[in-house]
């Protein structure tokens, strides 16, 4: 069974003013760009084909933001979860540099498309923190921020009393600040992408699983709901959310679960004192979590491991010892909704482009950071697979890529996640 399916409370879902119009595919079509997959990276290449005056349809087998989009934390990121170096030691000097060029980019693409496109998405352009969560996890704040700021990156080091009062709690032991970052409602954000590549004329179709996908003499054959389809270029953008296609490639990652759990809307004296800032925070824990509030007031508390899973009264009870432990004021406060979804992990912790036929690619693995980066490679994506640029992608373009024991690891990181959560927090 797919655990994805189990009815869920997720917050996001309850509280996006975005909405999608949508329905099945119901007859043939042929288009310049098919689009597999609704989140972030297929929703912002359909818009940038559409406003690119190219026909376009989008197949997303659920709904807009079923996957990664619609669950995730909502941390706008200037850059992958790699630290700079990390990144130019794996890709080389001239790419590495090139993509953290065009990621540390990547909220003011997210925050300007929110803009043009009026996407009602909670957007708070107030910077982000990483959390050290113990001494050790301050030194590796200043590894990341003299290699950062060698780079020109704006990032700022707090001290644990700056960090205290930027929190409100006691629990960390200083904070990089990066001002270039914020965080948005990641669904709405999701479902306003599609929104308007729907109003630039992209064809949006939900509840259309692509069951086949083959390649003719002069253009690809997508199979859905019965129906056939005729596309010059394709996009596979399913990610870590991918349904069996009849297929020349499917995307490997290893699934790592990551669930959320948000407290009832905080009352407005705690509000003053617990993220008065607003700023989306992640820790430096191996076994990491986050924490931050969104506009109704709520803290959403977030921590690896499947809420879902057969672990999930280890997660959900260390979500409550955590709350806890950061903000002893809240100890009583009720969480009302919980959720979890699967991050799509690579081994080196880079995002792959494949183009795995003639004007095609699949795109996979932003290892828990694709908000901005879906963003910027599905929309470069469209430039590419329309004018021929494969150049435009902000990352080498790979012939083929596999992921051997995807499933053990994904099952190690989760075993490893709930013995953690097991232990006294
Ligand atoms: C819990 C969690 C927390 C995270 N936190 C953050 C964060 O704070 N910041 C950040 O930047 N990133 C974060 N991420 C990562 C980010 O959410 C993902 O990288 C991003 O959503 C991936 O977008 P995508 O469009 O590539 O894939 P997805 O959003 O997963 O979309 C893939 C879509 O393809 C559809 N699909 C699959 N198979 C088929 C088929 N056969 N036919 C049609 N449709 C199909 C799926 O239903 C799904 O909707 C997090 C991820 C998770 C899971």
């Amino acid at each position: 069974m797919d655990r994805s399916a189990i009815v869920e409370n997720n917050l996001w879902r309850a509280s996006s003013a975005e909405r999608v119009n949508s329905h099945p595919l119901e007859q043939d079509i042929s288009v310049d760009l098919a689009v597999i997959g609704g989140g972030y990276t297929g929703s912002s290449a359909a818009l940038e084909a559409a406003r690119r005056g190219a026909s376009v349809a989008l197949f997303e087998a659920e709904t807009i933001g079923h996957g990664g989009s619609g669950r995730n934390v909502g941390l706008v990121n200037a850059g992958l979860w790699l630290p700079p170096d990390d990144v130019i030691a794996t890709l080389g000097e001239g790419a590495g540099h090139r993509l953290i060029a065009e990621l540390s980019e990547g909220p003011a693409k997210v925050f300007g498309l929110i803009e043009r496109e009026g996407i009602d998405c909670e957007a708070t352009r107030n910077g982000t923190l990483h959390l050290a969560h113990a001494p050790r996890g301050l030194t590796d704040l200043q590894n990341r921020a003299t290699q950062g700021q060698r780079l020109g990156a704006p990032i700022q080091l707090l001290d644990r009393a700056e960090t205290i009062r930027r929190t409100g709690s006691e629990a960390f032991h200083g904070a990089l600040f990066d001002p270039r970052a914020g965080t948005v409602q990641p669904l709405a954000y999701c479902r306003g992408l599609a929104r308007a590549a729907g109003q630039a004329g992209a064809q949006l179709f939900e509840n259309t699983p692509v069951t086949a996908l083959s390649r003719q003499p002069d253009h690809w054959q997508i199979a859905a709901n019965g129906r056939t389809v005729r596309a010059k270029a394709l996009l596979l953008a399913t990610n870590g959310y991918h349904r069996d296609i009849t297929s020349p490639f499917a995307p490997r990652c290893v699934p790592v679960h990551y669930s959320q759990f948000a407290t009832a809307p905080l009352p407005a004296a705690l509000r003053d004192k617990i993220l008065p800032g607003g700023e989306g925070c992640w820790d430096t824990a191996l076994v990491m979590s986050s924490i931050r509030i969104d506009k109704a007031g709520r803290l959403i508390v977030g921590g690896m491991g499947d809420s879902t899973g057969p672990y999930a009264p280890l997660h959900r009870s260390w979500g409550r010892r955590k709350l806890r432990r950061l903000f002893p004021e809240l100890a009583n406060i009720p969480f009302e909704h919980g959720w979890s979804g699967r991050i799509a992990m690579t081994g080196d912790h880079i995002p792959k482009v494949v183009a795995f036929g003639p004007s095609t690619y699949a795109i996979f693995g932003y290892s828990g950071r694709g908000i901005s980066p879906g963003t910027v490679f599905g929309t470069t994506a469209a430039e590419a697979l329309l004018d021929n640029r494969p150049d435009a992608l902000p990352i080498p373009v790979l012939e083929g890529y596999s992921e051997r024991f995807t499933a053990a690891k994904g099952a190690w990181y989760e075993f490893g996640a709930s013995l953690f959560h097991g232990l006294p927090t």
